[in-house]
């Protein structure tokens, strides 16, 4: 996922000309790397629809074609994994790098898109379809800048290695597996998460930032329920499952978790107060200089919601068994995205104290979490040498993700994840990611892979 909505407005002339093949080489490679996102596009890699080892195949054919041949490709549920490695030419000791991307993609149904979402096409300065964004073109990057640098005759002096996974939007096994029974084939002494990070540009052309997404909050999914003897709805009493699930829900609507900020989401902010100077700046300032202030952390989370601390919604509920009765049963969803470093545990209490006693609390899915990654300069610098190639005088700066992606897996297994997807894209204009008509710059799409290929020559030399 990119850190902010962004898309197509008016493409300035001097960033189309910045990155114009130059030679007919360039132009040539140019045209095979969109012809190989094409194909991984249009190969529907939905869960339940059987199609990930088509693209597994094509990958390793690609990874093959370059050289790269230490493939290892994992079976697990109704998906596949791989895990490739380019070792190194002369060994420095250090450890490997581990790259990430993720095969699959949301569904989407053609009725709800303009076009086709599994049929690739170019129109009005971007590439559409489902996984464009999200994230078949970090597929792409991580393949063509390896062979790139490949045919170049770069030499690493450590492992590159390679994690894609099969299922980052459903069930995460691919990373969880990986950071647990199949850690030996991707230790590494940090990973570079294609799926996070990227930058934002105002339609002026000029760049809020490049982002280093160093955190990601935890999801966790509660179960709320109410439970009752029920009896004749000709009947009514004061206790009913469905009324108690309601007002439990109702205090939760009305609750505020405590504001919090992180060096990550400090310096996001920071950045994003210094370099607004309208309506958007003023109400970042007002709550950095009085973090603490839940109103003021309100006005930030109308705005960009998701930033300034713990997040609760209710998301599904089900309630009752026939027209005519009083209701023995209620249940509600709660969906939360908990701020790094907050315990699980410490939610589920808080939860029930909202909920109150008549309703039961309880943990139905996620709640792994993991610590900010500590900044490492070798990374952000090489991330900012190669963004600058592009955007001399962006701002690379840490952030944090409401989302999460495979890299909570890696986090929390000890490997300090960085991502630094080399997308970019406009401001206020949504590219679809998880929604309708997905897409990516045409030119985000190739200067990514630019990205890539110069921020690996600097950390694998
Ligand atoms: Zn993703």
């Amino acid at each position: 996922m990119l850190r902010r909505a962004i898309a197509l407005g008016v493409v300035l002339c001097s960033l189309q000309a910045a990155a114009q093949p130059s030679d007919d080489e360039s132009r040539r490679r140019g045209d095979a790397e969109r012809e190989m996102f094409r194909k991984v596009v249009e190969i529907p890699t939905v869960a339940g629809r059987g199609e990930m080892p088509r693209l597994v195949q094509l990958l390793s054919a690609e990874f093959r074609k370059a050289g790269i041949k230490d493939i290892t490709v994992k079976t697990h549920g109704d998906t596949q994994s791989m895990i490739v490695r380019w070792p190194a030419t002369q060994r420095s000791g250090r450890k490997p790098i581990l790259l990430l991307a993720h095969m699959d993609v949301v569904e989407a149904r053609r009725a709800d898109w303009v076009r086709d979402p599994f049929t690739f096409r170019e129109d009005d300065g971007y590439y559409w379809g489902r996984g464009t964004s999200d994230n078949k073109a970090g597929v792409v990057a991580i393949v063509s800048s390896l062979g790139r640098l490949r045919a170049s005759g770069f030499e690493p002096t450590r492992d590159i290695v390679v994690l894609f996974t099969g299922d980052e939007e459903t069930q995460g096994d691919g990373a969880r597996l990986a950071s647990t029974e199949w850690r030996p084939l991707i230790d590494a002494e940090y990973a570079l998460n294609s799926d996070a990070g990227g930058g934002s540009v105002y339609k002026d052309g000029r760049v809020e930032g490049f982002y280093v997404q160093v955190a990601e909050k935890t999801y966790a999914d509660f179960r709320l329920t109410t439970t009752n003897r029920g009896g004749h709805s000709s009947a009514p009493r004061a206790d009913n499952a469905i009324y108690q699930l309601a007002a439990a829900l109702k205090s939760l609507e009305e609750y505020r978790f405590t504001p919090m900020l992180n060096d990550a989401s400090r310096a996001y902010f920071e950045s994003v107060a210094s370099k607004d100077q309208g309506a958007w700046g003023d109400i970042v300032k007002a709550w950095l200089d009085d973090p603490t202030n839940l109103e003021k952390a309100d006005l930030v989370e109308l705005n960009d919601p998701g930033y300034t601390r713990t997040r609760c919604v209710a998301t599904q509920v089900t309630g009752g068994h026939a027209p005519n009765a009083l209701p023995q049963r209620a249940e509600a969803n709660v969906n939360c995205r908990i701020f790094p470093g907050v315990k699980t545990e410490a939610v589920l209490e808080e939860l029930r104290s909202i909920a109150g006693k008549e309703v039961a609390v309880e943990l139905a899915d996620g709640g792994q979490g993991a610590e900010p990654s500590p900044l490492r300069e070798d990374v952000t610098s090489a991330y900012r040498n190669a963004v600058g190639r592009k955007f001399p005088d962006a701002a690379v700066v840490p952030s944090m993700s409401a989302g999460a992606t495979d890299a909570i897996y890696i986090r929390a297994a000890g490997i300090p994840t960085y991502g630094v997807g080399g997308l970019w894209g406009y401001l206020g204009e949504p590219l679809g990611a998880h929604g309708l008509n997905e897409r990516i710059g045409v030119q985000a799409f190739h200067d990514q892979i630019d990205i890539w290929e110069a921020m690996l020559r600097e950390l694998a030399r």
